[in-house]
């Protein structure tokens, strides 16, 4: 599946020409309940739909639940739309992925679907992806996050992938800061992760590096009123998600859900509480435990570049700055504030981990690394 990109402050302007090309006169458009008018985001959009019969679904919170996709399934049966535009966060962009693969499909026992990405036969609507956030790359990715029954679950599918993204920095100028900060180290986090998986290929690795080259000069600035960071983040994102449509995630996305369900840590927060420590997993590890095919020699290389671009001389010195940065925007660092005390609750996550993510990571993820990453204080990274 090919997907048309467009890229850059006011690119939002395309959205009257795509619809002009289906000749789409009924439009289902899936929102945020109260970001898509306080972002600003109706006021940029509505010139665009004049004249066209717009149905607003928005009847969700974020992190999408199966339950929750049922009722803009049946509107989609309800309403037949031309074509569905959703504009919104990560959480929003999934659900309207969600809405239109699964109504399209013979089989209507959406779990079904969720668990068995095969029972997926049909392409959907024209599905238009508008981030306004900065961070999750869903616009550019052929996954869709459900969560079923507080398990995270990632319906993949080549239909899946938006016809077409709208990355329009002007849309995240109102995220507010703490949004800000989780949304560009989910970014960074899947550069990182994307660029460090065992599927990683040259052009996954070449889109992850300039991710990851851009993203981290401008990690500070984005929190002031710097509208040419604003613009790099938003693309920087959208090449991060290219990365990982070719790569997925590794072990750090695999045990962030679990924490982000049960101790309430946004979405990148929660990956990069972990993603640091794996600078030092990743170098340190023997061949015995290496999982990529391609053995220790490419990982070694694999940290090595990442280091360079990091401008750190070794795995620790990268650790220690990775949870310095973090503190930096305003991040939580320590995981015993956040919550996470007991083996209970190492063994809470542990029966909750993405086990696919798990076998995306280049080193093997043993229960005794888990419980050390959860539960031993490495934020000193000595
Ligand atoms: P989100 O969509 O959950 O939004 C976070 C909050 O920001 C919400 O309250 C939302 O209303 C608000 N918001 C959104 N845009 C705003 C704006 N411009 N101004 C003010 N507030 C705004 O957060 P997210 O980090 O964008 O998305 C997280 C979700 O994306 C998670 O469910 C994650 O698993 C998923 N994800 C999906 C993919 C994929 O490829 N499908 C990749 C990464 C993450």
């Amino acid at each position: 599946m090919s997907q048309q990109a467009f890229i850059g402050p006011g690119s939002l302007e395309h959205v009257k020409e795509i619809l002009g090309s289906h000749q789409a006169k009924k439009i289902l458009l899936v929102t945020g309940k109260k970001s898509y008018i306080e972002s600003g985001a109706k006021d940029a959009l509505d010139p665009y739909l004049e004249g066209s019969e717009v149905i607003r679904f928005s009847d969700f919170t974020p992190n999408p639940k199966l339950e929750d996709a049922q009722a803009g399934i049946s509107l989609i049966d309800e309403v037949q739309p031309d074509i569905v535009i959703a504009i919104g966060g990560g959480s929003v962009i999934d659900m309207g992925k969600l809405i239109v693969i699964l109504s399209a499909q013979v089989e209507k026992n959406t779990e079904e679907i969720v668990l068995n990405q095969d029972l997926v036969r049909t392409k959907g609507l024209p599905f238009v992806a508008v981030p306004t956030t900065a961070g999750t790359g869903s616009e550019a990715t052929h996954f869709a996050v459900v969560y079923i029954e507080n398990v995270k679950y990632s319906l993949a599918h080549d239909f899946i992938l938006p016809d077409y993204a709208i990355v329009d920095a002007l849309l995240t100028h109102k995220v507010p800061s703490p949004i800000i900060a989780s949304c560009s180290m989910d970014a960074l986090t899947q550069a990182i992760e994307s660029y460090w998986s065992v599927g990683s290929t040259e052009e996954s690795k070449a889109y992850a590096s300039r991710a990851i080259r851009m993203v981290l000069p401008v990690l500070k600035s984005l929190h002031g009123g710097d509208r040419r960071a604003k613009e790099i983040m938003a693309e920087a994102a959208y090449l991060a998600g290219k990365a990982i449509n070719i790569t997925k995630t590794t072990a750090a996305h695999a045990i962030s859900y679990p924490i982000t369900t049960y101790f309430d840590v946004p979405h990148g927060h929660a990956v990069a509480l972990l993603l640091g420590k794996f600078f030092v997993i990743h170098a340190e590890t023997g061949e015995e435990d290496i999982t990529d095919k391609r053995g220790k020699a490419h990982l070694s290389e694999v940290m090595s570049d990442l280091f360079s671009m990091f401008g750190c001389d070794n795995a620790q010195d990268c650790c220690k700055q990775w949870y310095k940065t973090m503190d930096e925007i305003g991040l939580q660092t320590d995981l015993q504030i956040i919550g996470i005390k007991t083996d209970t609750d190492v063994q809470l996550i542990e029966s909750k981990i993405s086990l696919e993510r798990l076998n995306n990571n280049p080193v093997k993820v043993s229960p005794k690394m888990l419980h050390d990453l959860l539960l031993v204080s490495w934020n000193s990274c000595s």
